[in-house]
């Protein structure tokens, strides 16, 4: 049995990223108003004293492991601190023109219009990395501990199943299990009330949600990946502040897909794209569909000339509203990512994101104000999130993912009328509506292929190294590290399958699906038969497999806190 050192918190954050930061500095300026308030008679409660407040955050330094486009709707940055500018921070430029490109594989067709969800004049194109590096510094200077390479290994509950608090990884553990002479056992970090803000598929999240039901009633929640890389190109290519969205090539009419293509300050262009994971065609490779986008004469003139500086990938929640889980319970609340709070038809989730994470922190307040963190006044966070303009938002584009489940034309003929009813869905919807991204994939012999070249999609694609990489140059542009001598976070609850149905099924789509090359089905050189192999030290934490494996037969746990990507600057 392992001694455990007990920390006593008030609240504890998991995850340092965009909803979390603003959740903990919300929570202190909302607690010293609180108690200025009472002081002067204008508020019936109780002073709250000075809160022990943690963040634990498994990359090696705040904003390691964020990763998004990112073009940033300020409004809830402008509602945290409204002179976030003069503050200090770090938004690299603000949008001055926005197109919307659909793409055929040779030429593309400039909308004389951006569609209205698509338009970003005005806004900020940001690195969110940076972004959460710098509410990290506020957060900090306010009082709020942080804890970097501090991963959530599991939830504490008491005997009635309320949460109380999180024990953080083990360090020092071999590739066999066992402690190693740095061994250092993971802290129980108890608190009253324990904020998931893991982003997306969130592993403790994922653990809760199956443990409470936090999902029963809801649709299944739907992601997407975004591929990304980061250039420098020559002047000239393209303006600071254009941003570029993107539909059609390389992605075929059933596959959720889009590519991004964003100006930066000092001739750096972010682009990316993102493919639902919720397609249907086995062969699909997320990555290989990055590759080809960049492969489009339109899409290779920007970058002509130009240098691929960095790489990274991320699961996105596309669900939107219908597939939100309950959003608390004893002692516990979601947030951000976690909680599917992205607006899929915007592309964006960092405002909600933020604005979710302070909500959470004003309920917070009043369960410390009635000393009760039960759901009977955590349920407060529900409401609020309804009366605000998450709701609103979210609400108008409930349908959007959905009707993308029944091909691209019947989504776009449906988005637009969804635009112009505020959401409601019309005659192309799927019956079952969202469907989970794993139970679409259709098999090898089932899924139609036209033809046989329609089964060969990536046999042109060649990996040159200057305009197209394959995916070990590019993890090593995502300056991904993992100690070896650990236990792989990757675990295959059925080896077996893998060598047997999956490849006969499905011919082991995490070789293609995962954008790290961390799978591999290789010769075992005793019986001849082909084995699935780990490569767990690329992984750069998208979460990919744990969400696309058609059996559902990977868990993604936390490694050794530090280990990742470093998407710093990103
Ligand atoms: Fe993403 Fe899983 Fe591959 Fe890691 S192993 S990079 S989480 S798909």
């Amino acid at each position: 049995m392992i001694e455990r050192e007990q920390l006593e918190m008030d609240v504890v954050f998991v995850g340092a990223g965009p909803a979390n930061l603003a959740a903990a500095l919300h929570l202190k300026n909302q607690i010293k108003i609180h108690n200025e308030l009472v002081e002067r008679g204008q508020h019936p409660g109780r002073i709250i004293d000075d809160l022990e407040i943690g963040i634990i955050e498994k990359g090696s330094a705040v904003g390691a492991h964020i990763l998004s486009g990112a073009v940033v709707d300020p409004v809830a940055l402008r509602e945290l601190m409204p002179d976030f500018l003069e503050q200090g921070c770090p938004v690299d430029s603000v949008v001055t023109e926005d197109a919307f490109w659909y793409l055929t594989e040779t030429k593309k067709i400039k909308s004389p219009i951006t569609p209205p969800p698509l338009k970003n004049h005005g806004k900020y194109i940001a690195s969110l990395s940076r972004i959460c590096e710098w509410l990290g510094e506020k957060c900090e200077e306010a009082g709020i501990n942080i804890f970097p390479e501090f991963p959530g290994a599991e939830m504490i509950y008491d005997e009635n199943e309320r949460v109380i608090g999180v024990r953080t990884g083990d360090k020092g553990i071999d590739k066999e299990g066992k402690p190693k002479p740095n061994f250092e056992p993971g802290v129980d970090l108890l608190a009253k009330v324990t904020v998931l803000g893991e982003g997306s598929r969130g592993s403790l999240t994922k653990q809760l949600m199956q443990r409470l039901n936090l999902h029963e009633d809801k649709e299944p929640q739907v992601f997407s990946i975004g591929v990304k890389e980061l250039w420098e190109v020559p002047a000239g290519n393209i303006d600071e502040g254009f941003v570029i969205h993107t539909l059609g090539f390389p992605s075929d009419a059933q596959t959720y897909g889009g590519g991004w293509i964003y100006g930066m300050k000092d001739n750096i262009v972010s682009i990316g794209y993102v493919t639902g994971l919720d397609y249907v065609d086995p062969l699909i490779d997320p990555h290989a569909e990055f590759q080809k986008f960049k492969t489009h004469p339109d899409v290779a003139a920007i970058l002509q000339g130009g240098k691929m500086i960095k790489y990274g990938a991320k699961a996105i929640n596309a669900g939107g509203y219908y597939t939100m889980p309950k959003l608390f319970a004893d002692g516990v609340l979601l947030v951000g990512d976690s909680a599917s709070f992205l607006n899929g038809q915007r592309i964006k989730g960092i405002h909600t994101a933020m604005k979710s994470g302070m909500l959470a922190a004003e309920t917070i307040v009043t369960a410390f104000d009635h000393n009760d963190f039960t759901t009977k006044i955590l349920k407060n966070y529900d409401e609020k999130v309804n009366g605000s303009w998450i709701y609103d938002e979210l609400f108008a584009v409930r349908n959007f993912h959905a009707s993308f489940q029944r091909g691209r034309w019947s989504a776009l003929v449906n988005g637009g009328l969804q635009f112009l009813t505020g959401g409601l869905a019309w005659g192309f919807m799927p019956k079952e509506h969202h469907v989970a991204g794993h139970e679409r994939m259709d098999t090898l012999v089932n899924f139609e292929y036209k033809d046989e070249g329609d089964s060969q999609r990536y046999a042109n694609l060649k990996f040159d190294k200057q305009l197209t990489f394959d995916k070990i140059t590019d993890v090593f542009h995502a300056g991904v590290s993992h100690d070896e001598d650990q236990p792989s976070h990757l675990h295959i609850l059925d080896t077996e399958i893998c060598a047997t149905t999956c490849a006969e099924e499905y011919g082991n789509p995490c070789q293609r699906f995962c954008p790290a090359a961390v799978y591999e089905m290789e010769e075992n050189a005793t019986t001849g038969r082909r084995e699935i192999k780990v490569n767990f030290s690329n992984c750069v934490h998208c979460k990919t497999c744990d969400i696309a494996d058609p059996y559902q037969i990977i868990n993604w746990v936390t490694p050794e806190g530090g280990g990742g990507p470093n998407y710093k600057g990103m």
